[in-house]
């Protein structure tokens, strides 16, 4: 179950520094998670640790 980054992203780039697995990287027109990467945080913190600092909260957990 990836983050999955939503077309509304800003580009903030408040996200990038969070994750512990350098999943998440400058796309084509906005940021993108690399679901092969993206472990959900487990074994880091309890929760996603990108989600929250997220100021458009346009980053969402989704189903594989
Ligand atoms: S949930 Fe964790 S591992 Fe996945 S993209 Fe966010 S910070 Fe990175
Ligand atoms: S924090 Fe949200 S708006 Fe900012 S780059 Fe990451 S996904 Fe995009």
């Amino acid at each position: 179950m990836p983050v999955v980054i939503e077309s509304d992203c800003i580009n903030c780039d408040m996200c990038v520094p969070e994750c512990p697995n350098e999943a998440i990287s400058m796309g084509r027109e906005h940021y993108q998670v690399d679901p092969n990467k993206c472990t959900e945080c487990v074994g880091y913190y309890d929760e996603p640790a990108c989600i929250p600092v997220c100021p458009i909260e346009c980053m969402v957990l989704v189903a594989d």
